[in-house]
């Protein structure tokens, strides 16, 4: 990849859905993710790792569905590690309530829990108590120095929220704040009782100190902006790239791979062309 200041590690990154398998059943989950699907073995994570590192990526974002059901997540990571990648993880903590593995869990940047609005709120979408256990997981974990951030799906009502949450979760002086629009499931029925169109977030500027890496907001309209995905069958996609709002390459072990239409194309060049429109597009705001 070409050097340009304005690349960031957060540019370099690839989300890796590991599994879709989860402790959760959310009816607008984006990855489709439920406790229905079989857990997949992940064997091959060291030539997965050792292909995104080729690729240029330097940061992996592990999601799912629930990462830490994935048996051999701790190897997964720890090869990461030593290949001196950036590792951050998106969880719903449901594995990390009752013991977490400091050791383990230090291997990250950072652990990222994601939250709904206030607790009535977010334990209706998610599930009775969910709420409360995360904000107890937090009060657990901060004496070790974990960094935590949060994420933070903003709906119709989770909007209405907002202030509430941030003025309570602000005490904790948490290492990130991101806030994502809602993703459209593509299900209208779904869609329409979350998406939100007209939303003023100016008054975040008040809390932005209360967080080690500021507040940001993470616009989902803005399509250039989302990140390249490996999925659990280690099938890489590209977002709005040739045409396509996801663009599907194929397998990530592919070099080079002839489409209809369009021509030879080579994964290398193709991820540096998505890194730089990410770079460009400033799709994160930050307060
Ligand atoms: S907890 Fe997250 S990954 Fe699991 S089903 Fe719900 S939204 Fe999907």
């Amino acid at each position: 990849m070409s050097n340009s200041s304005r690349y960031t590690n957060s540019h370099k990154i690839i989300c890796w859905h590991l599994t879709n398998k989860c402790t959760r059943n959310c009816d607008f989950c984006l990855s489709k993710s439920s406790t229905n699907h079989k857990l997949n073995h992940i064997t091959n994570y060291k030539s997965v790792i050792d292909k995104i590192k080729e690729l240029g990526f330097e940061k992996i974002s592990y999601s799912g569905g629930e990462p830490f059901i994935v048996p051999n997540f701790e190897n997964i990571v720890n090869y990461g590690k030593e290949k001196g990648l950036i590792q951050i993880v998106t969880t719903n903590g449901d594995l990390l309530f009752k013991n977490f593995d400091i050791a383990f869990l230090r291997k990250f940047q950072y652990l990222k829990f994601s939250f709904y609005g206030t607790s009535q709120y977010h334990d209706n979408l998610i599930g009775k108590g969910h709420f409360q256990k995360l904000i107890s997981l937090i009060t657990a974990l901060k004496p070790y120095n974990i960094n935590i951030g949060i994420n933070y799906m903003l709906t119709q009502q989770s909007y209405l929220a907002l202030e509430e949450f941030i003025q309570q979760i602000s005490k904790f002086q948490l290492y990130s704040f991101l806030i994502q629009s809602y993703i459209p499931t593509g299900n209208s029925i779904i869609d329409s009782n979350y998406i939100i169109d007209k939303f003023d977030l100016t008054f975040l500027s008040n809390y932005v100190n209360y967080f080690e890496q500021g507040i940001k907001h993470f616009d989902y309209n803005v399509k250039e902006g989302f990140q390249v995905i490996l999925d659990d069958k280690q099938n890489i996609y590209f977002p709005n790239t040739l045409n396509c709002s996801r663009f599907y390459y194929g397998s990530v072990f592919e070099k080079e791979k002839d489409f209809e239409n369009i021509g030879l194309i080579q994964l290398n060049k193709l991820v540096e062309q998505v890194v730089n429109k990410r770079v460009f597009s400033n799709e994160i705001k930050t307060y």
